[in-house]
């Protein structure tokens, strides 16, 4: 039997009611998002945590909204897949994701605990006021009416996760019975701590074993589109 028979096995004997899906870049990975680690076209030679950083914004507010501004048109023109799909058809579960591509509500949940902001906002850099901003700015770097600059409303390296998601996140995984990790390498801290918090049944979903596929009953060697639907269709049975 695969990793996949056996996590389906163990869902038809627990029947878990409270689900909690904790995703990372890997489950829009076949929506054509880069993850951190893979390809990145243009941007391959720069390293995530020389951008994504609020020193690099204080010394290069250009290049670090060029990037922005090439990913937020990446996650424009993709679409959710097959596993934010499934994801959304279980009408209980909650969405907790390290993404800030906005796929999982496009893709139809309801309830998405997003732990590091969301590229479709702004903040003021002066008046830390937010707003959504889904189009592309005329002029980068974008500035706020009050004239000071704009940022994406995201967390980057070196910053505290919002206090309300991450207490909303950690309830959220104590509670369950089946936490689903989908596509994180389990190395961004302390998002991937929460694992740890698990107490009922976990499964991943990785195409590589991850730092926290140890922690998990079952690791299923596959791809979010391929897994994820198959795992869902057992839970609504
Ligand atoms: P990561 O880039 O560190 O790791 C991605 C993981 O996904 C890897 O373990 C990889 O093996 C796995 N993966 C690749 N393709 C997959 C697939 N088709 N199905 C399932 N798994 C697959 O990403 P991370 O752990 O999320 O941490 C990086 C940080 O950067 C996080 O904050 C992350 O959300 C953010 N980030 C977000 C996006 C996005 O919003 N789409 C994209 C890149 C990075």
């Amino acid at each position: 039997m695969s990793a996949l028979d056996d996590a389906v096995a163990a869902i038809r004997q627990r029947r878990p009611k409270r689900v909690v899906a904790f995703t990372g870049a890997g489950v829009s990975a076949e929506s054509g998002i880069p993850t951190f680690r893979g390809p990145g076209g243009l941007w391959q030679s720069f390293r995530p945590e020389d951008l994504a950083t609020p020193e690099a914004f204080a010394r290069d507010p250009d290049v670090v909204w060029q990037w922005y501004e090439w990913r937020r048109g990446l996650v424009r023109a993709a679409q959710p897949n097959a596993a934010h799909r499934a994801i959304a058809r279980l009408p209980d579960a909650i969405v907790v994701t390290q993404n800030v591509d906005g796929l999982h509500t496009r893709g139809g949940s309801r309830d998405v605990i997003e732990l590091h902001g969301s590229i479709f906002r702004v903040r003021c850099t002066r008046e830390h006021t937010t707003r959504d901003a889904f189009e592309a700015f005329a002029e980068v770097p974008p500035r706020c009416e009050c004239g000071a600059l704009l940022r994406p409303d995201v967390v980057w390296f070196g910053e505290a996760l919002p206090p309300d998601a991450w207490e909303r996140a950690t309830e959220a995984i104590r509670r369950a019975d089946l936490l689903l990790v989908i596509g994180t390498s389990g190395v961004v801290y302390p998002a991937a701590g929460l694992v740890a918090l698990s107490r009922g049944l976990s499964i991943e979903v990785n195409p590589e074993a991850s730092g926290i596929s140890s922690a998990c009953t079952f690791a299923i060697p596959m791809t979010a589109a391929e897994a994820t639907p198959r795992i869902v269709e057992e839970l609504l049975r």
